[in-house]
């Protein structure tokens, strides 16, 4: 629960960051700081030497930042730093005090699901590359919140798209992050081999199943010594539910 304290207070404080950002108190415009903008520039970077649309120089050290993050604490920007993940953690944990006892999503079909995201990923690029504009902006939850539903969404196609997005996280935990995130999509391959991680005692563990049920990715570190997962954030939930002392701990190894 510690931990969780620490970590909603740093998330509260970046949200409010944003916030303020995007109220217009800031410097810069909120979407400065989304290090996705990195991706979605380098092409025109590349092409024409300059920055697609409002995005700029901030938004490429955003990404540097986070893909060296990922390489020392795998998705810890993910756990730690991003609002759409917090505010998609907080619907999921109202989802879980209304429906008492969340659904597991069988992991066959959550692990097709995930796919998803490496589409998204491809279909943003392609086309914000193509036509060197945010055309995606309508779907973006990122955007969506923060302009207030700003100039650039789409009616009720955006409407619609938060209303899944908030619906789908009632449900399944971290859903947009899970399965629709193209930023995850980014930096999968890296938080593989990110050196920071969750490392479980065998001799300890009583296999309650406790670490699995407080996972907001539905990683089982149970099943694993070393968990060396794409998804998992360093959120450290499973090492707080684990009630064996020392069977989770968290380690620099690789
Ligand atoms: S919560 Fe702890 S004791 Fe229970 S299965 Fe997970 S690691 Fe083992
Ligand atoms: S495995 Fe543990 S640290 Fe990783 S995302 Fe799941 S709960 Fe968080």
């Amino acid at each position: 629960m510690k931990t969780r304290y620490l970590r909603y207070s740093l998330l509260t404080v970046i949200l409010g960051l944003v916030i303020y950002q995007a109220l217009g108190y800031g410097s810069r415009s909120f979407e400065a700081f989304c290090p996705f903008g990195g991706m979605e520039s380098l092409w025109g970077l590349f092409r024409e030497g300059q920055f697609t649309c409002a995005l700029g120089p901030l938004n490429l050290s955003m990404l540097v930042g986070v893909l060296i993050l990922a390489l020392i604490a795998k998705k810890a920007f993910c756990g730690w730093a991003c609002p759409i993940g917090f505010l998609s953690e907080l619907l999921g944990k109202f989802g879980g005090i209304v429906w008492n006892k969340r659904p597991v999503i069988n992991p066959k079909v959550n692990g097709w699901l995930k796919l998803l995201r490496y589409v998204v990923l491809v279909l943003v690029l392609y086309f914000t590359y193509n036509i060197g504009d945010l055309i995606f902006r309508g779907f973006d939850p990122f955007y969506v919140i923060f302009s207030g539903f700003g100039h650039e969404t789409l009616g009720w196609i955006t409407w619609l798209t938060m209303a899944v997005l908030i619906i789908g996280s009632f449900f399944i935990p971290m859903f947009f992050c899970r399965y629709l995130c193209p930023m995850g999509a980014t930096f999968d391959p890296v938080s593989r081999i990110g050196l920071i991680k969750i490392v479980r005692n065998e001799k300890l563990c009583t296999e309650c199943g406790g670490c699995l049920e407080a996972c907001p990715y539905d990683i089982d570190p149970q099943q694993m010594i070393k968990v060396r997962h794409r998804d998992c954030t360093n959120c450290f939930e499973c090492v707080d539910a684990c009630p064996e002392d020392g069977t989770l701990e968290i380690k620099a190894t690789l």
